[in-house]
């Protein structure tokens, strides 16, 4: 029997698992083959990130890089949907754990993890040959890194964000639709930054966004550039409220550093954080990139309910307890994290409870 659209499994039978997406007019079996064909490479894998790789590689794209720094702990279960207790127990990367489990659901597709800090010496390697850049990121420092270069090399990227009940989500492409700095130049002050680690995140909020990242990367890897959404997507999870945002004046009338300028500050590495290892202290100095003034008592409002013991501080430095570890802030963004000699693990917690 001749194969026909309206019946892929007939067609190949290595495309039947993808049976049901054909069946979807906009997909198809020429969408099919596109997903295929297509690379992309996503940077971090905890909650959005894992639930991005797990409906991309279902869908059948080709390959995908997952970069991520991090190990899994017990409370990243409740959303990070690749992970489980076996993983925890074998001490495992994110990346390596996400890419084994992804391998299992469908071997049909390569799976490359890289366990790895994201930085500008870095970025341009890890999205070698990549179409389109994914944002599994849970920080400013490295979603504006992603955006200087997926300008820089004119290549869309999908951002994504979510904190407590409440996500965003914007697809990028460059020199068309607005970047991430034409919405917002700057990141924000950390004390008006907050994160998962101090003000909790829901899972569902966490699915829904990645699903929408999930459906615009699609759309842009079978080549329906033209059917993208076009606007910021702000979802509140708990009110049931989904708004879309007009944002594209902000790229027809702005004046932005990245897209109109051609400036690209983070990817040249001028705002990145640095970390020193205090020999001999058990401490790592974290620096912030850019010039930052940090508020205290915002800091200290924010880390108080997950802090171990009172959040003190004075003029010069904030002290707190968390996560096994004290962490002294100063003024100007600088923090000593002791209890640790990793400057990976040291920068994880100040993303975590800073925010970056
Ligand atoms: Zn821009």
């Amino acid at each position: 029997m001749r194969p026909t659209e309206d019946n892929p499994q007939r067609i190949d039978p290595a495309l039947g698992r993808y049976s049901r997406q054909i069946l979807y007019e906009k997909i198809g079996l020429e969408g099919q083959r596109r997903l295929a064909a297509s690379r992309v490479v996503l940077f971090g894998c905890g909650a959005l990130g894992t639930v991005l790789a797990n409906t991309l590689v279902r869908a059948g794209v080709g390959y995908t890089r997952i970069c991520d720094r991090d190990f899994i702990e017990r409370d990243n279960l409740q959303r990070q949907v690749l992970f489980d207790e076996d993983d925890i127990a074998a001490g495992l990367p994110k990346a390596e754990a996400a890419a084994a489990k992804l391998r299992r659901i469908n071997p049909s597709v390569t799976v490359e993890p890289v366990v790895i800090d994201v930085n500008p010496s870095n970025i341009d390697r890890l999205a070698d040959r990549a179409e389109l850049l994914l944002d599994g990121t849970d920080n400013f420092e490295t979603r504006f890194l992603i955006n200087d270069l997926a300008v820089k090399t004119r290549r869309p990227w999908i951002y994504g964000a979510v904190i407590g009940a409440t996500g965003l989500c914007m697809t990028v492409v460059p020199h068309d639709t607005p970047c991430l700095r034409c919405i917002f130049e700057d990141a924000p002050p950390p004390e008006m930054n907050p994160t998962c680690d101090t003000a909790g995140v829901l899972a569902s909020a966490v699915n829904l966004v990645a699903s929408l990242q999930a459906v615009e990367a699609i759309k842009l890897l079978i080549g329906r550039k033209d059917e993208i959404n076009r606007h910021l997507v702000h979802l509140d999870v708990w009110s049931g409220r989904v708004v879309n945002m007009k944002v594209q004046s902000a790229y027809d009338q702005g004046n932005c550093p990245c897209c109109k300028r051609g400036e690209f500050p983070y990817l040249e590495g001028k705002f990145a954080a640095t970390t020193t290892t205090l020999c001999g202290r058990d401490a790592v100095q974290v620096h912030p990139g850019g010039a930052t003034r940090i508020d205290f008592v915002a800091i200290a409002k924010k880390l108080q309910p997950v802090a171990a013991g009172p959040v003190s501080h004075n003029r010069f430095m904030l002290k707190a307890a968390i996560d096994g570890h004290e962490l002294t802030l100063f003024p100007d963004g600088r923090a000593i994290i002791k209890g640790t000699n990793d400057p990976d693990r040291a920068r994880t917690l100040y993303a975590k409870y800073v925010g970056a």
